[in-house]
């Protein structure tokens, strides 16, 4: 996609900070860097979110996104490091071509995401897992 800015990293087209590839993924420094360290793993051929991978991309792109955590806990030794992924703008997605933020962690680090829990009854968390389960086929 002509238009993409993370197409147009993958062909190399404007530039990045490459720390790793295969044949599905592409893994490049985050511009913003919320922690020294902070990758970005994204896939190569365009898709829009998690609902428009292919199996082969949501295999290639988690594989990648362990592997690259691990050189970024030898690399940084990091208190802990986050896996981030956001899917449309209310998820806060910013950047429209799927990608996997890897975060290097510290405590007091001042990133934050406020988890609203709602702790409904079980019965509730039942019929959730029903919707689910009659659309997985
Ligand atoms: P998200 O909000 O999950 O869509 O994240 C988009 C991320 O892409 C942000 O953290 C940006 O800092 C990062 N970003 C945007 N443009 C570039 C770029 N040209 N090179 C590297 N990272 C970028
Ligand atoms: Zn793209």
């Amino acid at each position: 996609m002509e238009s993409c800015v993370f197409c147009r990293i993958v062909a190399r087209q404007i530039p990045a900070t490459v720390v790793y590839e295969d044949e599905h993924t592409l893994a490049f420094m985050d511009i913003g860097q919320v922690n020294p360290g902070h990758v970005l793993v994204a896939v190569k051929q365009h898709a829009e979110n998690i609902f428009a991978l292919d199996e082969a991309q949501a295999a290639a792109a988690f594989r990648a996104a362990a592997r690259v955590s691990r050189a970024i806990r030898d690399a940084f030794a990091p208190q802990g490091l986050s896996v981030y992924q956001a899917n449309g703008s209310a998820a806060g997605q910013t950047v429209f071509h799927f990608h996997i933020h890897l975060v290097p962690r510290h405590e007091g680090d001042g990133m934050a995401l406020t988890w609203p829990v709602k702790n409904p009854p079980r019965e509730k968390l039942a019929e959730y897992a029903d919707k689910i389960r009659a659309r997985l086929g």
